[in-house]
């Protein structure tokens, strides 16, 4: 590790709202919504949710409703639903202390060993080493490990730096501002299709630099068949009465669990294992302007109808299939059911 390299991420990134007044509950909290998410969209998010929920208590006290709706515009809503039971069980098992102890740690529901080892060098400058892609990707290309991506790497990278061969002065620099000049090395310099290595300090000690072929570390799994995307035509109802939309609630096993979404239809989808929606044989109909987004492994497009009680009748929905109910603009409404219904505005 290079004293430069340290500095530069002190000097660009200290003010990151997570890196200032920092506890473990802030550092909880911020490493979950950067999981799978960029710094530019959590920074949108991240001073709002903490005024709304200042403890482990008031999030352990919340409902999963509440929480979905403070969690909206971070996505991946299952780590809303994993914050609020690892609070819980912090609430119940240690006064709502997050305890600095790795195997107590990882004994909470929706607390892994990333998260484990965040809280412990990131939060408490503890001597850890917080393994997400990040520093998976710039350790195994400073080190020259030709391994591939995953578990097997991990695992190896942290024998490594239990045995002391990888990151060695990490308590010369400090864990935590060790782990914070790699991760922000990997999210500006070192990335998974680009290394920047004229402008990183570390190249004069990298053996992916001196390769000069550093994006072939780590080495990429091939393409699984499951990696293939689909398109996926759905058909959205708008139905309004006295003022209300009529929406349902999704369930704990579907898409965006929690949520209101107006009725729902697959019209196409090149999946033939797709599920989620029933399929309607459905055409020649004037639709609003259609509108895509994307979940998962689907690309969507959706058509939207604005529909009566007669429609409805027409095109045999079956009202309790999705047991409608009338709400307002302030619930819990999936994202695709706001733009389906900014539509009409
Ligand atoms: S020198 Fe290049 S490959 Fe090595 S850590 Fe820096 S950016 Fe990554």
């Amino acid at each position: 590790m290079n004293k430069s390299l340290i500095d530069w991420s002190h000097q660009e990134f200290s003010n990151l709202p997570w890196r200032k007044n920092r506890t473990l509950f802030r550092t909880l909290v911020s490493e979950i919504m950067l999981q799978q998410t960029t710094v530019s969209t959590v920074l949108n998010h991240f001073e709002r949710f903490i005024q709304e929920y200042p403890s482990v208590e008031h999030i352990a006290k919340a409902t999963n409703e509440q929480l979905t709706v403070s969690w909206k515009g971070l996505g991946y809503y299952r780590r809303a639903r994993n914050l609020k039971k690892a609070c819980e069980y912090f609430h119940e098992n240690f006064n709502g202390e997050i305890p600095l102890n790795f195997d107590l740690l990882i004994e909470a529901p929706g607390i892994g060993e990333y998260t484990a080892n965040a809280l412990l060098s990131i939060g408490a400058n503890q001597k850890a080493l917080a393994l997400d892609a990040n520093l998976e990707r710039v350790l195994s290309r400073i080190h020259g490990i030709k391994e591939q991506k995953g578990p097997k790497l991990l695992k190896l990278l942290k024998k490594k730096f239990d045995e002391g061969e990888i990151a060695p002065d990490i308590e010369k620099f400090g864990p935590r501002k060790f782990n914070e000049a790699l991760m922000d090395l990997g999210r500006n310099w070192c990335k998974a299709n680009k290394a920047s290595c004229d402008l990183c300090p570390l190249s004069h000690d990298c053996s992916a630099a001196s390769s000069g072929r550093p994006l072939d570390i780590p080495i990429r799994p091939a393409k699984k068949s499951g990696d293939i995307s689909f398109n996926l035509v759905l058909l959205r109802l708008l139905f309004f009465k006295d003022g209300h939309i009529y929406v349902y609630r999704k369930k704990e096993s579907e898409w965006l669990a929690g949520q209101y979404e107006v009725p729902t239809f697959t019209l196409q989808c090149e999946d033939s294992n797709f599920s989620q929606y029933p399929f309607l044989d459905f055409s020649d109909h004037h639709f609003l302007p259609e509108y895509k987004t994307l979940i998962t492994k689907y690309r969507i497009t959706n058509k939207v109808l604005v529909v009566n009680d007669q429609d409805l009748k027409q095109l045999n929905v079956d009202p309790s299939l999705y047991q409608l109910k009338p709400v307002d603009a302030n619930s819990n409404l999936s994202t695709a059911t706001m733009k389906a219904i900014q539509l009409l505005k």
